[in-house]
């Protein structure tokens, strides 16, 4: 973990940083977050993230808490004073801190806002990402907006813990009609039979993945088809490749679904130019 934490205007020994026991995030999970991934210190495909955290804030009418201009400054104080170069950049942003009360504030209070930063060993990532990980699946049990990346993350963190149970990287989520929706921190992906790329669409309770909406231009891009279309995990299973994006795995290989090997059992070289060609973008857009 880095050494210094942001916490509302301040910036402090990360051991030292607290929040106070009545923000609204800690008690509710009335609260939004974001996550960069960090190149050379900097923060990767950036304008998604910005834009999505202000989409976040709009759905649960919490104050922009600063411009973004100001934010942006912030954030990169943030990593310049871990002196992170590749790692993790957490945002979270709550309603603020006020009397325990379900309904809003009012008047509003102050968002309260707090950044960390992690590093990544990313040579071990791309070891990971060369060998593969398998995943396991989970009933959907989620809230109806997934769409808003809140920090009300029950139902994927008991997901993510089977998994790890299991010896598993990742859960997916699986409606009651049979199909995946998503990761319990990733999008999910496949490329089928006939060589499409096959991903939920957002009109699905899915989180719209900043590396996903990326990886389709990138893959538009590349000239390959995409369909924009559910699968059951026996279609991956049966598919040639399948994988996860985020910012924390970026593109990362699914070998196994539940047990059971996902084409050939290894990591395809859809998946692996994919991860590469994202990077690329990735640090292309970094600011
Ligand atoms: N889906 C869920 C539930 C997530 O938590 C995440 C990332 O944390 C993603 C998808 C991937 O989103 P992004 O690519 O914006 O990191």
């Amino acid at each position: 973990m880095g050494r210094i934490a942001y916490v509302n205007g301040r910036y402090v020994p990360h051991g030292e940083a607290v929040v106070h026991i009545e923000d609204r995030g800690y008690q509710l999970a009335d609260a939004i977050y974001e996550v960069w991934a960090l190149f050379d210190g900097k923060l990767g495909d950036a304008e998604g993230h910005f834009a999505r955290m202000e989409r976040s804030l709009g759905e649960l009418s919490i104050e922009v808490p600063m411009s973004r201009a100001a934010l942006t400054l912030v954030l990169r104080e943030t990593v310049r004073r871990n002196r992170i170069r590749d790692g993790l950049l957490y945002l979270q942003i709550s309603r603020g801190v006020a009397r325990r009360d379900h309904a809003f504030p009012n008047p509003p209070v102050r968002p309260a806002v707090v950044m960390t930063v992690s590093s990544v060993d990313r040579a071990a990532s791309e070891a990971r990402a060369a060998k593969g990980v398998t995943v396991v699946t989970t009933p959907e049990n989620r809230w109806g907006r997934c769409d808003i990346k809140t920090v009300g993350l029950l139902p994927n963190v008991l997901a993510k813990q089977k998994a790890r149970a299991a010896g598993a990287a990742e859960a997916w989520f699986v409606d009651e009609l049979g199909f995946v929706t998503e990761g319990a921190s990733s999008n999910a992906w496949i490329v089928d039979g006939e060589g499409r790329l096959r991903t939920r669409d957002t009109n699905a309770n899915i989180l719209r993945g900043v590396t996903r909406h990326t990886l389709l231009e990138v893959i538009r891009n590349e000239g390959l088809e995409v369909d924009e279309r559910p699968f059951t995990p026996a279609e991956a299973v049966a598919a040639r490749e399948a994988f996860i994006t985020g910012a924390g795995t970026l593109v990362l290989p699914v070998i196994a679904v539940d047990g059971k090997p996902v084409g050939e059992g290894k990591p395809g070289p859809v998946a692996a130019r994919l991860r590469r060609l994202y990077i690329e973008q990735a640090k292309a857009a970094a600011v």
